[in-house]
């Protein structure tokens, strides 16, 4: 089905004011607007009703429901298909009007259903969170560290956090996606297994640039591995900003943590911004130099801290107003790390 709204094809025809509400959105995009006749509209609405009482509720090539991972590997190597888990990305990116189902140009094959990637679970002190574990399911389950917890539990609406992934969010590799910030700040690595095999690398070198990952089209991402950190964090912070308080995506996010010991020595630093720049933004080189330093000498090392970190941050996607919110949210944690208080959580 392509044609909703004939006679509309001419993308620089206003609509009237006596035409629908979505024509006049500017509803159906693209290819959708090439006039027909009327004898094919009739022919388009009755397969588009069809499709839906089916229960289609995608166009595709074709679409696969494997019932194990390994029939999916097999699946994805001799097809190549998409795969979709809570298609929270994949549905809005391939949307084509109001009433419309989505498109894909390429087959796609279904994951939500597969048990061997629904699990959260921990093994030698590291934490595994199988790519199809849901955002909700990663809020409430507290193996998970709470910076991946917290950010879980601020994306989108609770309806979203119970289709959206931990596997879409990663492979959608977005500069502005939530989950990466935290993962990448404790040094996650991914899980991706083929037909063949498999092999681990750093969340960090996995997403390769906007919209970019080093997945093969032979693979899936089976789970994200998060290790412990040498010693337990002493202070931990997450902070997201967003248009609104719920279903926003951020402007702007940050995770951090810090390990004092009780010498009131900071043994272990690290933070990681969000939709900063083409990816996670984040300067080991620039965390050494607070480590080792004691926290009554973290006042007078703060202003070069700050420029050194600015320095990080993409002059493309950080205009002004997310540089010195960068700026005073570092200044805030660490003010507070000075303090030495007694809660872990930074609030
Ligand atoms: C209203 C709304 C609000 C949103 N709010 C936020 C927000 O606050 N923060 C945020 O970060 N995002 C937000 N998103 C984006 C989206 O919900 C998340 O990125 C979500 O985690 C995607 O997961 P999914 O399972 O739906 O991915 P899908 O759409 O199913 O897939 C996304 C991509 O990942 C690939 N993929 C999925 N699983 C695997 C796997 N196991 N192996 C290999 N590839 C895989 C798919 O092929 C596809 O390319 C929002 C989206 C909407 C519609």
């Amino acid at each position: 089905m392509r044609v909703l709204h004939p006679g509309y094809g001419d993308r620089s025809r206003k609509p009237s004011c006596f035409e629908s509400g979505a024509i006049r959105r500017g509803y159906p995009f693209g290819d959708l607007r090439e006039p027909v006749s009327m004898h094919r509209i009739r022919f388009d609405r009755g397969e588009h009703q069809a499709r839906r009482k089916a229960g289609e509720w995608i166009m595709v090539e074709t679409c696969y429901i494997p019932k194990d991972l390994a029939e999916a590997l097999r699946i994805r190597k001799e097809t190549g298909a998409h795969p979709i888990a809570g298609g929270t990305d994949l549905m809005v990116s391939h949307r084509r009007g109001t009433g419309v189902v989505p498109k894909f140009p390429w087959p796609v094959m279904i994951i939500t259903q597969l048990k061997e990637l629904q699990k959260i679970e921990e093994e030698d002190g590291e934490v595994s969170i199988y790519a199809g574990s849901t955002c909700h399911e990663i809020e409430v389950a507290e193996l998970v560290p709470y910076q991946v917890r917290k950010a879980a539990s601020l994306m989108g609406a609770q309806s979203l956090r119970n289709l959206a992934t931990i596997g879409g969010n990663i492979c959608n590799a977005s500069p502005k996606g939530d989950l990466p910030v935290p993962l990448i700040m404790l040094d996650a690595r991914v899980e991706l297994v083929s037909a063949t095999g498999k092999r681990q690398m750093l969340l960090d070198e996995f997403i390769d640039g906007p919209k970019r990952t080093k997945l093969q089209d032979d693979e899936l991402l089976a789970r994200i591995i998060i290790p412990q950190p040498k010693a337990p964090f002493t202070y931990l912070w997450y902070r997201k900003i967003g248009t609104r308080r719920a279903n926003a995506i951020s402007k702007l996010s940050m995770s951090a943590a810090a390990t004092v010991d009780t010498h009131g020595i900071i043994v272990d630093f690290r933070s990681a911004n969000g939709a900063s720049g083409p990816k996670v933004a984040r300067s080991r080189a620039v965390e050494e130099t607070i480590i080792g330093l004691s926290v009554d000498r973290l006042a007078e090392r703060l202003p070069a801290f700050l420029d050194a970190y600015d320095v990080i941050l993409s002059p493309q996607a950080m205009p002004q107003y997310r540089r010195s919110s960068t700026r005073r949210m570092l200044e805030f944690f660490l003010s507070e790390v000075s303090k030495r208080p007694d809660t872990t959580i930074i609030e």
